[in-house]
């Protein structure tokens, strides 16, 4: 199990739900209706229009847990709304403080007892800067692209989120910071899951977003990562700028990406960029490149080089995560001093980079791991096996040799995207 910063408070009692231990509900959630779908069912309902824009008020302004407390709608009608729909597609959340409450990690329990994770970052307002609350949301309850140094990937994949299930995610941000008065300023599709998997929702969940009668929020204040589903980074570039590109890169070099990111045995690490620099030419919005730094691995000044030559002259802007360390690893995050010479060598390529020590590994390499504690941990000689497994690949990786294992998404699955 990973180390825990020192202020956490070891509080969450949601117990370990694997999946098939419960039966799904079957009602949408109603967060994932468009204003027009609503406004059907009340048509079909005999109930006026205004109706729907009552509850599109509760779902998205209130502070209501359920439609039985939404009292500006008749009790037959708040009947009739719990019988088609689920008000909150989060059975059971908990909320675990860190970083001095600077971060809360929030770990949700979906009606099947599928465990996903959300985090809330608080970013106090400096000198030229506002105060923002930045929330990194989950598409997938498990990843199939199973990256090594993410606790997600090792909990495989269990199934794509609903539309309601991504966004309420949010609503559960949203009503914390609604008590204190605050309001939610980011939101990035960096939590658990490869989000260009289950893309249709995703897509969904931001028209939510943007849609200023429902949340509301513009698109440059919306990102989404991707580890390189090309045919979904296409699509995006199709629908034009709706928010901002992320890409998990973690290595410039084939054979160590092949390692790092499975997914680049199907799309190598040229085509995902190639499709990127066209995102950014086609939207004129720059493209974010994230790099997981691991000691030792992909931290050296040929990885550096590398990175600066397969991003020279675009519209990038690269970030620096030190990893975040994971039980089933033998690695441990880059040092500073690393970090910072890695930095200065891709600058010297006209690259921006910036740095993100301490809240990066909140987020990026750390998703995935309340659920795995939930889950409970594998025994120690499957942990030596993983690892034993791990070090051959990256040392035949650092040698320049390719994996021969295949792709973790399967012929035809990139459609889906
Ligand atoms: S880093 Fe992202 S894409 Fe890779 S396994 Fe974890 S959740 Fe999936």
């Amino acid at each position: 199990m990973t180390t825990q910063p020192p202020d956490v408070t070891p509080s969450f009692g949601l117990r370990p739900a694997p999946s098939a231990t419960r039966a799904r509900d079957e009602r949408p959630g109603v967060s994932g209706l468009a204003p027009g779908e609503l406004e059907a069912w009340a048509k079909e309902h005999g109930l006026p229009g205004y109706r729907a824009r009552q509850v599109l008020d509760a779902v998205w302004r209130g502070r209501q847990a359920g439609f039985g407390e939404v009292l500006t709608l008749p009790p037959p009608v708040r009947e009739q709304l719990g019988e088609a729909f689920r008000f909150d597609t989060m059975a059971e959340t908990e909320v675990r403080l860190t970083d001095g409450a600077l971060t809360e990690k929030a770990l949700h329990r979906l009606s099947d007892g599928l465990l996903v994770e959300s985090v809330l970052m608080h970013y106090p307002a400096r000198a030229g800067a506002r105060e923002r609350h930045t929330l990194c949301i989950s598409s997938q309850a498990g990843c199939a692209v199973g990256c090594p140094f993410c606790a997600t990937g090792e909990l495989g994949m269990e199934r794509d989120l609903e539309t309601a299930e991504i966004l309420d995610q949010i609503r559960a941000a949203q009503r914390r910071l609604a008590a204190d008065d605050k309001h939610l300023t980011n939101v990035v599709f960096m939590g658990m899951g490869e989000p260009l998997m289950n893309l249709e929702r995703v897509l969904e969940a931001i028209e939510a977003l943007n849609d200023p009668v429902r949340f509301g929020l513009g698109a440059r204040h919306i990102t989404v990562s991707t580890s390189g589903v090309v045919p979904g980074i296409r699509r995006l570039t199709a629908l034009g700028p709706q928010f901002t590109l992320a890409i998990s890169i973690h290595a410039a070099r084939n054979p160590l990406r092949d390692v790092l990111v499975p997914l680049n045995r199907r799309w190598p690490v040229e085509e995902v960029v190639a499709a990127a620099r066209e995102h950014a030419q086609a939207t004129g919005r720059r493209i974010t490149y994230e790099l997981t730094m691991i000691e030792g691995i992909n931290d050296t000044d040929a990885d550096a080089d590398a990175l600066a030559e397969l991003l020279r002259g675009d519209l990038a802007h690269v970030n620096l995560i030190p990893m975040n360390q994971v039980a089933h690893t033998p690695w441990t995050g880059s040092p500073a001093s690393v970090v910072e010479r890695f930095a200065e060598r891709v600058r010297a390529a006209g690259i921006a980079v910036t740095i993100r020590f301490n809240r990066g590994t909140e987020i990026g390499a750390a998703c995935g791991q309340l659920a795995a504690e939930h889950l409970g941990q594998p025994t120690p000689a499957v942990v030596q096996r993983r690892r034993e497994r791990i070090v051959a690949q990256s040392a035949a990786a650092l040698r320049g040799e390719r994996t021969s294992e295949p792709s973790p998404i399967g012929a035809g699955e990139g459609g889906r995207a």
